[in-house]
């Protein structure tokens, strides 16, 4: 078995978590000028999808919802579809312009 194994993460960790501790990223607030900057791809209108800074693989993103909650049963309904929905606008831009064998979705 090959281990995945991605050291540009390491800047993460040492700079945004043990020396910056830069805050929540999943607090968007209002300002959508810096969305750019801040790799948010798209505001739903209850989720959103931002690109990983420092991602495991190329074309990795995050769907989140905007409630922070701890566990995914905690999701609404309409939370839970928005989310499915994004996730297959996703796919599709994914498939358009990488043209990946294959998808890891967790
Ligand atoms: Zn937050």
């Amino acid at each position: 078995m090959k281990k995945l194994w991605a050291p540009w993460r390491m800047e993460y960790i040492r700079e945004s978590i043990i020396e910056n501790n830069e805050g929540c990223i999943f607090c968007l607030g209002k300002e959508v000028d810096k969305d750019r900057e801040r790799l948010i791809l798209h505001r739903g209108e209850r989720a959103f999808v931002m690109m990983n800074k420092f991602p495991y693989n190329n074309g990795h993103m995050l769907i989140a919802p905007y409630r922070h909650i701890a566990d995914f049963n905690d999701l609404t309904d309409e939370e839970s579809l928005e989310m499915q929905r994004l996730l297959g606008r996703c796919i599709t831009a994914v498939k358009a312009t990488m043209h990946p064998q294959g998808f890891n979705i967790g």
